[in-house]
């Protein structure tokens, strides 16, 4: 039997559209939030089936693939490291391609660090818009959870739930009075990715920076890319761009932290006081977990014509 008429048996519709890349290569640099050390990158096309992939070119052109099996460490940001080659802070850009459905990408990278530009996915997103996104010959296959799965660290915790379309409900409750008991549904797409998440900056506490520079992190850190909290209130002038920006944040991080799995996931993930760490560890568990999910759209499916962004409607 074909797979297709295996999908049409299980009666399960799940929406697949083509792969995409950037058209043209682009570049930007800032500098890195931890690290504050000067980067420059560039976004280049790659073809069908590559992925998202760095290339550390003062590394010898070392290159790590944005992948779970790469994922490095997990506090205050995610990095991603290979034969001893580090990216750090990823998770704003690989929320970007996450948000525009961009699935192959090489990013040529000269420090250690992904710049940290305004501390939202804005900056990328204006990037790939001018480089332009081209649709590929092949289809994009999806993950589709079929039972629940859970990860719990003390208070924190995540679940994925079968569902027919993607969903994030996110819940923070931070001990500031700011940050209580913040939550949002989000229904991702390209618009609401545009809409509801690309601006929300990365934040952090004031009486956490002496700490944060001790441990030798958040060097590059200014209110020019982050939200800082004092004991009441935002000490940016400019205030936020959202009334929930926290929240938002968190939903664009984890965005770009479940992108490692490689594809789009169908399910509703469910998260509460989560971070970097379990995010990753969820995504761990999920690959780790193939009874929990099923591939939508084999990679043998036969190419297409290339053609605009087009979803097609795949029966699983
Ligand atoms: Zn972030």
């Amino acid at each position: 039997m074909c797979i297709a008429l295996e999908w049409v048996k299980k009666g399960i519709m799940v929406m697949i559209r083509l792969q995409r890349t950037i058209k043209n290569i682009v570049s930007c640099e800032g500098i890195g939030l931890h690290t504050g050390k000067p980067v420059h990158i560039v976004l280049k096309p790659a073809p069908v089936d590559t992925g998202v992939v760095f290339v550390r070119t003062d590394l010898d052109g070392e290159e790590i693939a944005a992948s779970t099996a790469n994922t490095a460490e997990t506090s205050y940001a995610t990095t991603l490291s290979k034969n001893g080659a580090f990216v750090k802070t990823v998770e704003h850009l690989l929320a970007a391609f996450a948000g525009l459905n961009i699935d192959n990408v090489i990013i040529e990278i000269d420090s250690e660090e992904v710049p940290i530009m305004d501390g939202s996915a804005r900056p990328f997103i204006r990037l790939i818009t001018d480089a332009c996104i081209q649709t590929q010959v092949k289809f994009q296959p999806v993950l589709k959870v079929i039972e629940p799965i859970f990860v719990r660290e003390g208070n924190k915790q995540i679940a994925i739930w079968p569902a027919d379309s993607p969903g994030i409900s996110y819940f923070i409750d931070f001990n500031h009075p700011m940050l209580k008991e913040q939550s949002l549904q989000y229904h991702p797409s390209e618009e609401a990715f545009l809409r509801e998440v690309v601006d929300a900056r990365t934040f952090g506490f004031l009486r956490d920076v002496q700490t944060l520079l001790a441990n030798g992190l958040a060097k590059g850190g200014s209110m020019n890319n982050a939200v800082v909290l004092g004991e009441n209130t935002v000490l940016n002038k400019e205030g936020l761009r959202y009334n929930d920006e926290f929240v938002r944040h968190k939903i664009l991080d984890l965005i770009g932290d479940f992108s490692l799995v490689g594809m789009p996931i169908i399910g509703h993930i469910v998260a509460h006081k989560s971070g970097h760490a379990l995010n990753a560890q969820m995504v761990s568990k999920l690959m780790n977990s193939p009874q929990h999910w099923v591939l939508v759209g084999s990679p043998k499916e036969a190419p297409v014509k290339r053609q605009e962004m087009q979803y097609q409607h795949a029966a699983l």
